[in-house]
């Protein structure tokens, strides 16, 4: 195995595969870009073709171009392995041939059934009326999204597709083990009958599972029971669907979300599709579930900010609402799309009737905490003890979970509209804070990243390890880390700046470097310092010691300083 890994890399150059996913700029040796794996302004991510790693100063982030496809993909190394071998032109030999060629054949299966679909999308039902093409076409899909997209149609019938893929040699086992054929009593049916097929895409493109949705009520009886017809139906969980991990779309909307640093989040497969051929292209949909932890996760790695387009008045109590609240706890810049005017039931309605009405809304999109607030103060008055107890109950647990100087925000704003002091507001999101020690589902426990003061230290302390003549550039805060060997070399306090190091021969000026992370640093210290006020003040608060007013003026004096930095 290792031979092969050592062949990949031999083939490969990672600056070419780094930059196939984004833009690299040319820094010295080196290749700088805009890390995809957190959000930034200015590049901290690097890629080094002379070692053949790259390595984030900002989240922290590193490793091989194994490593950089995981990631990126968010897939398990055997996957990465395959997709790097299949772009090295390297056969791998040691895969479990068995399980190799069991999951070769049910893609090849799905992707047998997905044509199969597309081929049928034009045939009538039986009992006559629309034909899937047709009801596509008066939902105001355009040909070219309807070949994008795959769509199909399952035939009324019980065994055409079962039929079909046996005369292409599949075999029963293969064709139960895909899901789209069930076991009964009388031997094998089709799952899906007389319904418009949404085939759903791996995060590469492949088909791993189907959506079905019904086109008219079936004529035929559900073999022995009485089954209620739903109105969708999914593929259930295989081996290679598992709707927790899957967000519809993802495949066509991943280059686009990674551009726009921004993820739209709608309901249904119709919205997804619809809202792509309107313009609006860096849109998924969670498949068939709530939103999931994997699902953030994967999502995180390509945007910071989501924009939840729901119908949040029914969806504010429910999964979506878990869903939200996930997200708001995975530090999610969390935002919700304007309101579509009204008669338009959703995104797909709006996309329709007018594809900028749907552009309007997403551009229109408001923080959550803003949303909570108008729909508060759309049902009751500012000054009525109702509009504290809705503010209570939705707006703080989100201003709760937000960083300390977005959240010194939006208590200045709350204390303003429900004229209630600062302090007060202050106190009582601090009462909503998440349990101390509450396990945060971004964070690997068992190694937990290092904070970005420490790869600031770092990366500064290799710096001036590397320049011992830059120490006296170096500020009286760092240079406390730092001593002097008995040789005159420069020791990093005993940290390890290995990374900061290995990067330095693409420093071109190392001093501005210095001076640049240095100022970075400062406001990191600044930061902390807001934290530790914010405990003081409401620590104060509470126990009636200390003088709140002096504390906010000094939070205040912090949060400009931090500002004009
Ligand atoms: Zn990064």
């Amino acid at each position: 195995m290792s031979s092969q890994i050592d062949e990949i890399k031999n083939r490969l150059d990672i600056a070419e595969l780094v930059g196939s996913y984004i833009r690299l700029q040319k820094a010295g040796v080196n290749f700088k870009a805009l890390c995809p794996f957190h959000n930034e302004r200015t590049p901290s991510f690097n890629v080094s073709p002379a070692r053949q790693i790259w390595h984030c100063f900002g989240c922290g982030k590193g490793g091989d171009m194994f490593e950089f496809i995981q990631q990126i993909e968010g897939v398990e190394f055997g996957d990465a392995l395959k997709t790097l071998a299949d772009r090295a032109g390297v056969e791998l030999k040691r895969e479990d041939p068995r399980l190799k060629s069991e999951r070769t054949r049910q893609f090849a299966l799905l992707e047998e059934a997905c044509k199969f679909f597309e081929s049928n999308l034009a045939v009538k039902p039986p009992l006559g009326g629309l034909t899937a093409l047709d009801y596509l076409k008066k939902r105001g899909l355009q040909d070219e999204t309807i070949k994008t997209f795959r769509l199909g149609y399952a035939s009324d019938e019980w065994r055409a597709l079962g039929a079909h893929l046996k005369q292409k040699n599949f075999s029963e086992k293969d064709l139960e083990n895909s899901g789209l054929v069930v076991k009964s009593g009388q031997g094998y049916y089709d799952r899906f009958r007389g319904r418009i097929m949404f085939p759903i895409f791996d995060y590469s493109g492949r088909v791993v599972a189907f959506g079905g949705r019904i086109l008219e009520a079936p004529t035929s009886q559900a073999v022995g029971a009485t089954e209620a017809v739903a109105k969708y139906v999914n593929s259930p969980e295989t081996s290679l669907y598992q709707k927790s991990k899957i967000l519809y779309g993802l495949n066509f909307a991943k280059s686009e979300i990674l551009r726009a640093s921004e993820c739209v989040l709608v309901e249904g497969y119709m919205d997804v599709i619809m809202s792509w051929q309107g313009g609006v292209k860096n849109v998924v949909a969670a498949s068939g579930t709530a939103l999931t932890h994997d699902q953030l996760k994967t999502i995180r790695r390509l945007a910071e900010k989501l924009i939840v387009a729901f119908d949040m008045d029914s969806a504010g109590e429910g999964a979506s609402k878990r869903g939200i609240d996930l997200a708001l706890a995975g530090g999610f810049d969390v935002r919700v799309a304007g309101a579509l005017d009204a008669g338009l039931k959703d995104p797909a309605d709006a996309v329709y009737k007018n594809p900028a009405l749907w552009q309007k809304a997403v551009s229109a999109s408001r923080h959550i905490a803003q949303f909570y607030i108008d729909s508060a103060l759309k049902k009751h008055k500012p000054n009525s003890p109702e509009a504290k107890r809705e503010f209570q109950r939705t707006v703080l647990p989100v201003i709760s979970s937000l960083a300390d100087l977005e959240r010194a925000h939006w208590v200045r704003e709350v204390s303003r509209i429900l004229n209630i002091k600062e302090e007060a507001v202050w106190s009582a999101s601090e009462k909503n804070k998440p349990a101390e020690g509450t396990e945060n589902v971004f964070e690997n426990s068992a190694s937990k990243p290092k904070t970005r003061k420490e790869l600031l230290e770092e990366k500064v302390l290799g710096i001036v390890a590397e320049y011992p003549a830059l120490v006296p550039k170096l500020d009286p805060a760092l240079s406390a880390l730092i001593s002097s060997g008995s040789d005159g070399t420069v020791v990093a306090g005993g940290r390890t700046a290995i990374f900061a190091e290995l990067f330095l021969s693409g420093i071109i000026d190392a001093e501005a470097e210095l001076i640049k992370c240095q100022r970075e640093l400062k406001k990191e210290y600044l930061k902390e310092k807001l934290a530790y006020l914010n405990a003081q003040i409401s620590s104060a608060e509470k126990t009636g010691e200390g003088n709140v007013g002096d504390l906010l003026g000094e939070f205040q004096k912090i949060s400009k300083e931090l500002h004009t930095l």
